[in-house]
């Protein structure tokens, strides 16, 4: 089965299989991972080499704190600015899709939330356009838009300002410059994990900062300090983030996941593209999404039910769009074969012949 989810998503059989053979008994211990202590040295050890994973594939410097958290990355819409601004501070904002429009709705509650730039849902608005403030505390943006399908195929250049990135939908898909962020985050499970865990990559001097009505729960600091277990974490998708980054070196790192992610993604929009018109995806060509790729039937919109009915009786399954935007939606993450991807744009082919 081909499962085309834009989340909670697939995850590498390889993986999900590891997790199976020590669901009961971890590595002899005579526990599952969801019965051990989260302060005991076998969990320490599972939490430790996950971070040491992805300081690996994302090639993290030293000077960033990685955190394990909870509440999903709609949570971080408010922490980033409790945290980094006080309520008469000026936040930057992007806003590029439905996630980044959250994301400044939420940082108008707590700070001075300007509007840097808004897109059409089909493209990134030309850098020459924004409207950067000189005293903002943090720039934020969404990497790439999950329900629009949009995606930044490079750092927005915000001079020295502290950059802010939504990857939950595109972690570990590609190589990224952490360096040139003040904080990246991620929810886990589209690429990297089951639903629970939020991964946040944090520059350590921005750590330590949030204003002082803050939650203890919500400031950086309290996970930072305490490694992540300042409370229980979420150790049981903590483990399986561990096991994808593992199978993901073993992959050959982020260079090679994100060859395999490109070539899967150009089967589709080729396929698209190929239609003469008869799908359509409304995404600047400039800005498709490597991980989600939404599209239409415009000439006749009752024909995606029917598409999407066929598609599941050939096992390939969630290809609706989402509720907000309707048609079709493949999300193609990391863990989706190049055959499903195949085998989608066959039946796109078929299913066009058979219904012009
Ligand atoms: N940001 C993006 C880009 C997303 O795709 C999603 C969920 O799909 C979220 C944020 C919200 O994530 P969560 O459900 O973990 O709060």
């Amino acid at each position: 089965l081909f499962n085309f989810s834009a989340g909670p998503a697939v995850l590498p059989l390889e993986v999900l299989q590891e997790a199976q053979a020590d669901l009961i008994n971890y590595k002899g211990t005579g526990m599952s991972v969801m019965e051990m202590s989260h302060r005991g040295k076998e969990f320490m050890g599972i939490a430790a080499k996950a971070e040491e994973d992805l300081r690996k594939l994302l090639n993290i410097p030293s000077n960033y704190k990685v955190l394990f958290l909870q509440g999903g990355a709609s949570t971080q819409f408010s922490m980033i600015p409790l945290n980094f601004a006080g309520p008469e501070d000026t936040t930057d904002n992007i806003v590029t899709g439905s996630w980044s429009k959250k994301t400044i709705d939420e940082a108008k509650k707590f700070s001075k939330a300007n509007l840097v730039a808004k897109g059409d849902n089909k493209s990134i608005p030309a850098p020459s356009t924004w409207n950067l403030s000189p005293d903002a505390k943090y720039v934020h943006y969404c990497d790439n838009e999950t329900i629009q399908g949009v995606e930044f195929k490079s750092v927005p250049d915000v001079g020295n300002k502290v950059l802010v990135s939504d990857m939950s939908s595109n972690f570990v898909s590609k190589p990224v410059d952490v360096s040139k962020y003040g904080l990246i985050y991620a929810g886990a499970q589209k690429n990297v994990g089951p639903a629970g865990v939020t991964i946040v990559i944090v520059r350590e001097d921005l750590v330590g900062k949030a204003r002082p009505d803050c939650p203890t729960m919500l400031d950086y600091k309290t996970h930072a300090e305490n490694e992540s277990m300042y409370n229980t974490p979420p150790c049981y998708a903590m483990y399986v983030c561990g096991l994808v980054f593992e199978h993901l070196l073993k992959k050959g790192g982020l260079e090679a996941v994100y060859a395999n992610n490109v070539e899967k993604a150009k089967i589709l929009y080729d396929a698209i593209e190929a239609s003469n018109g008869f799908y359509n995806n409304p995404v600047d060509p400039a800005c498709r999404s490597l991980m989600n790729v939404p599209f239409t039937i415009p000439s006749n919109p009752e024909l995606e039910k029917a598409f999407i009915k066929e598609a599941e009786k050939l096992n390939m399954v969630q290809l609706k769009g989402h509720r907000s935007v309707g048609g079709m939606r493949a999300s193609i993450y990391n863990a989706m074969p190049l055959d499903g991807v195949k085998t989608l744009a066959a039946f796109m082919k078929d299913f066009q012949a058979k219904n012009v």
